[in-house]
């Protein structure tokens, strides 16, 4: 893919238009849309497909995986309650937009993919960009133990059940934002660590991950 870290008069527009329309399709939080309108999403595409960056689509980054939709990552962000300095843990990194957003709202991310590829193409590009989260290569379906508790876990893959082991990377008060259901629909879940061995569960809207695969997924 032939990358292009030029952000013009046009793009900026589609991406005003795109917050507008997030903003009418609900999202309410000021901070996320801010950041929104701050990433160069097509930053993510090759020059070829500009135009498909501002749409509100996901959109394939090769090996099978996609940029999540726009609506989808600000859905995200939007219920994970992300307060500047939060340490959060990103499952499935893939293009690494979702990143970005996390970083603008503050947050101390840590990051991890497992497929390969897409790892190396992403801790490239981000720095580029001014991103630095601490990325990992590997199976994020078990967490990253050595830097737990965090304050928030966002998993961006569909899971087939909430792993244990991520729920217990917690901090009390904590928040796990995790779509989970069969290949094909999944229910966006929020947990809340409420004390060591309790947790409130929001079910939330209905979505279509690619799906998490690892040891504790599918
Ligand atoms: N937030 C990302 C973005 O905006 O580009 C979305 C990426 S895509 C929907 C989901 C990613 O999760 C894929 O890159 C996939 O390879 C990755 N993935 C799936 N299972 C994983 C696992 N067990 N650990 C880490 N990454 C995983």
């Amino acid at each position: 893919m032939a990358y292009k870290f030029i952000d013009n008069y046009r793009e900026r527009g589609a991406r005003k238009k795109l917050v507008e329309l997030l903003e009418s399709r609900g999202i309410s939080d000021k901070n996320v849309l801010e950041a929104i309108k701050k990433v160069p999403r097509h930053f993510f595409f090759d020059e070829t497909f500009w135009k498909q960056a501002y749409k509100d689509i996901a959109f394939p980054i090769g090996d099978g995986q996609t940029i999540s939709q726009p609506y989808t990552v600000a859905y995200q962000s939007e219920i994970l309650h992300v307060k500047p300095g939060d340490s959060v843990l990103e499952i499935g990194t893939g293009s690494g937009y979702q990143t970005c957003i996390l970083m603008e709202l503050g947050a101390k991310v840590f990051t991890i993919e497992r497929q390969e590829n897409i790892y190396n193409r992403t801790i490239k590009v981000l720095p580029i960009m001014g991103y630095k989260p601490t990325f990992f290569l590997g199976d994020g379906s078990k967490g990253i133990p050595q830097h737990a508790p965090f304050d928030k876990i966002i998993v961006t893959a569909g899971a087939p059940f909430v792993p244990q082991i991520l729920l217990k990377q917690l901090k009390i008060g904590g928040v796990l934002v995790i779509p989970v259901g069969d290949e094909t629909s999944q229910k966006m879940e929020t947990y809340i660590r409420i004390n060591e061995n309790d947790f409130d569960k929001i079910q939330l809207d209905t979505f279509r991950f690619v799906p998490l695969v690892g040891d504790q997924a599918w």
